[in-house]
């Protein structure tokens, strides 16, 4: 176990502690004294299989929890795969410095994200702070915390296409994304985004706005222009579930439903 610099000099202690099977699990409390219960943070609390560990009081947030633990029900009623029960971590700073400051501590090799996924040794942990977009950042990580706990692989582009769709409150994801103008304005144009390219994404760092848009649209048009192109969606995810390798998804896409490409343009005209 490793101490950091206490709660009473700094605000906040900082702890990591290495269970048996050597895996780091995050906590932020008060040090433990001899014979006393284990070090906590100052706030702790469980909603659905979310553990959440927080610098700051978060029950003004209760409903936005809420809404993060039903995403486990719709990632599952939507794709039609088993979404693991593990716990995921949630660990929710008050001030952006804290977050900050936590995250270089911790994950140094880590860019500067506003939000951030990470699982290490097993445990899916998703990192956020108190601004103004706290609620579509989290429901964007417990996504991809989500999607990865339960699938062995999810090729990058349809890890971001699915967590920018299910970012978006449930009553919004068909028509209020910000990305579905744009997607309908090059719809009229002609242009509709290459999967294969898609595919071809190596890294995040290759991921700007315009990956991160055509891939949601490609994810909102599998999930809603028809039964065919969501079974498309939902046969792939199920054989990457059962470690079948799926293969590639364009080529899948292009053998199932040959006029997509005009269907896509059709589906946000
Ligand atoms: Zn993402």
């Amino acid at each position: 176990m490793i101490s950091r610099p206490c709660w009473r000099t700094f605000g906040r202690c900082l702890w990591i502690v290495f269970c048996a099977i050597g895996a780091p699990i995050l906590f932020a409390a008060e040090p433990a004294r001899q014979g006393t219960a284990p070090a906590r943070w100052p706030f702790e609390s469980q909603v659905g299989a979310f553990q959440v560990h927080s610098d700051y009081d978060v029950s003004s947030r209760t409903a936005l929890l809420n809404e993060l633990a039903a995403l486990r029900t719709q990632l599952a009623q939507q794709l039609q795969i088993r979404i693991q029960e593990d716990p995921i971590h949630l660990i929710l700073f008050a001030r952006h410095n804290e977050y900050r400051s936590y995250l270089r501590l911790h994950f140094p090799d880590i860019p500067d994200r506003q939000a951030l996924y990470v699982k290490k040794r097993g445990h899916g942990m998703v990192f956020a702070y108190e601004n103004r977009s706290i609620e579509v950042d989290l429901r964007h990580e417990t996504t991809h915390a989500l999607l990865n706990d339960s699938l062995p692989y999810v090729p990058l582009w349809l890890d971001e296409g699915l967590a920018e769709y299910f970012e978006m409150p449930a009553a919004e994801r068909e028509t209020g994304s910000p990305h579905r103008r744009s997607v309908q304005l090059r719809a009229l144009v002609g242009r509709a985004p290459e999967v294969t390219e898609l595919e071809n994404i190596g890294s995040i760092g290759q991921m700007g706005n315009a990956q991160y848009r055509d891939s949601w649209a490609w994810v909102h048009f599998l999930l809603h222009e028809s039964d065919q192109s969501r079974g498309i969606l939902i046969r792939f995810l199920r054989e990457l579930q059962a470690h079948s390798p799926p293969g590639s998804f364009a080529r899948r896409l292009a053998a199932e439903m040959p006029d997509h490409r005009q269907r896509f343009l059709s589906h946000f005209r």
